[in-house]
């Protein structure tokens, strides 16, 4: 078999453009571009200002079924539905979150698409790319420095220091981190437990990525809860004086961040919160500022369709005020074949009972994009490995859903793989059918969210929470957080809070273990089962076959 070529080949071979060549045919003027380097850049905020009283062109979701763990190419398939857009005479932009660096050196590799349909230049957007994550960073870190600061001086607001919510982040897996004492030793301030998150982790990522413009970040950036007074009362960044500062910090991260495809067509890559304790699309800013720019916008949510597309939803379209024309469920023969029960070894031999088996998960998912109102196609990511019989298995089990199963082939193909998916995708937005509205109303009480979300999306029977975690929601609605959506935290990979539960289960029970507060960026997290917020390393980190070639060229990162 000819060699297949990695992510990073076929990045490093394309052909790019300058980034004002790509920002000219947006209409988006030199001087308001903003270069960090030649082929990335941010657009002015003067700029985007400028651009209120335009239409907004069409958004497309793309989501997927429940993930195997390596996943199903949901940022593929952003990438190259964008890409075949383009390629049939749509202005189309593509918006897709920023990597997070320390993954890179662990398990996952890149995270800027993959085969020919990916977003260039993949070094630098898996590693520092324009700086977004040292701007969180510092920001997140300050307000940290400045609580223990102020504990230091005296504690005037006499914040309760075991209470203190606040905790440190950088773009590393180091599970060392996880918990720490910092304090230790004469005069360097008062011994406390506290701890490190990884960057995306930070509610800072999720505030950037669902504020409007500088003066909502900064006022949400006031509203952050660090801790807790004796008393039980909260205690704000605003009351430490940290919000302005931060937004200093903030100030050029907010700015959406412009590159290129392999095919030269324009992306916003921006932003990247965590799917499980933050809402895991990209930055509000961007996909707004890309809906003036173009007819069509396709983003992506992390996770499944359970988690990340409800949180799309219900969190970033309800908050955004965005209307969503269209979804595309992204399904994967060998991710039906895993929740039809097949082992991650065997996934290579032909099995259509097994994805047969798996299908309801797929048409579970299609159900609950429904619920939105919002119509959709499913496209299958074609693998090498899937055979005829298992794919038209997959497009009559969708045809008796009564909806379309495209077969995709973006990731070997670039945008000639995907027009029918993208013809598809243009035919169900003009149509007009999207009727979209969140699942639930903001006056719902807190509780009664997150049960509408396990009975209408996980099909399970409800939520167990004990006294005290219902006291506390009841204690928020009083204090008048009640309005806010909710942020389900619960595993990717099963309808269920059980990772291991594949396929559509119902019945099951999910439990609220602990809810927090993010008054900042607006919700409530529910967490069901143990989320991870600063990931380990592996056995063998992906960091030990990353390297430098004698030509400066990075190898290994995917
Ligand atoms: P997700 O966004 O769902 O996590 P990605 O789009 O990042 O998934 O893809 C995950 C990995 O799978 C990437 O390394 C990508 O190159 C690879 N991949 C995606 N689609 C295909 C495909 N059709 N064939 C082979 N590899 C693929
Ligand atoms: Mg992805």
């Amino acid at each position: 078999m000819a060699h297949v070529k990695t992510d990073i080949e076929i990045a490093r071979e394309a052909s790019w453009k300058p980034i004002q060549e790509i920002g000219a045919g947006l209409g988006i003027p030199q001087e308001h571009l903003l270069p960090y380097g030649h082929d990335k850049a941010k657009v002015s905020s003067a700029f985007i200002a400028s651009l209120a009283d335009r239409p907004d062109g069409k958004l497309v979701l793309v989501t997927a079924i429940n993930p195997t763990p390596a996943g199903e190419g949901k940022t593929t398939t952003t990438i190259g539905l964008g890409d075949a857009l383009n390629r049939i005479g749509k202005k189309a932009i593509i918006c897709v979150r920023e990597p997070s660096l320390g993954p890179s050196f662990g398990m996952k590799g890149g995270a800027a698409g993959g085969g020919y349909a990916q977003v260039i230049p993949m070094e630098d957007i898996n590693l520092h790319f324009t700086g977004d994550f040292h701007a969180i960073t510092s920001a997140h870190n300050l307000l940290a420095a400045m609580i223990d600061n102020h504990v230091y001086w005296g504690n005037s607001l006499g914040i309760d220091t075991r209470r203190i919510t606040w905790r440190r982040v950088m773009d590393m897996n180091d599970r060392a981190l996880r918990d720490i004492v910092v304090g230790l030793g004469t005069g360097n301030g008062f011994p406390r437990e506290t701890g490190f998150d990884i960057t995306v982790a930070s509610e800072i990522m999720a505030i950037l990525c669902l504020a409007r413009d500088l003066k909502d970040l900064e006022e949400r950036l006031g509203n952050i809860i660090i801790g807790y007074r004796y008393d039980k009362t909260p205690v704000y960044a605003r009351d430490l004086k940290a919000d302005g500062a931060m937004a200093v910090l903030l100030r050029q991260a907010m700015q959406p961040n412009l590159v290129q495809t392999i095919e030269n067509n324009p992306a916003f890559v921006h932003g990247g919160p965590f799917a499980n304790i933050a809402h895991g699309c990209n930055s509000v800013i961007a996909t707004t500022t890309a809906l003036k720019l173009a007819d069509y916008v396709v983003t992506e949510a992390g996770f499944g369709a359970d988690l990340g597309a409800e949180k799309f939803f219900d969190i970033k379209c309800r908050k955004a005020g965005l209307k969503p024309a269209a979804a595309v469920i992204v399904a994967t023969v060998r991710a039906l074949k895993m929740n039809g029960g097949v082992r991650k070894e065997d996934l290579g031999t032909e099995n259509v009972e097994a994805v047969m088996a798996g299908c309801p998960n797929l048409g579970r998912h299609i159900e609950n994009v429904r619920q939105f109102g919002v119509p959709l196609v499913v496209a299958i990511n074609h693998f090498h490995s899937d055979t005829e019989a298992e794919i038209r298995a997959v497009k009559d089990y969708v045809a008796r859903m009564g909806c379309e199963a495209i077969l995709c082939n973006h990731w070997a193909e670039g945008s000639a793989g995907a027009v029918e998916l993208a013809q598809k995708v243009v035919e169900l937005a003009e149509h007009g059918a999207s009727n979209f509205a969140p699942l639930y109303v903001d006056e719902m009480p807190l509780l009664e969210k997150m049960e509408t979300i396990v009975k209408r999306i996980y099909r399970g029977a409800g939520v167990v929470a004990s006294d005290t975690i219902q006291a506390q929601l009841r204690r928020w609605e009083e204090e008048g957080y009640g309005h806010l959506p909710v942020c389900m935290a619960k595993t990717p990979y099963s309808f269920s809070a059980d990772p291991s539960v594949l396929g559509a289960p119902t019945g099951h029970v999910v439990p609220i273990r602990e809810v927090r507060l993010s008054a900042g960026a607006g919700f409530v997290v529910a967490i069901c089962g143990d989320i991870m917020t600063m990931p380990g390393l592996p056995r063998v980190p992906a960091a030990e076959r990353i390297f430098l070639s004698p030509e400066g060229y990075v190898e290994g990162l995917s």
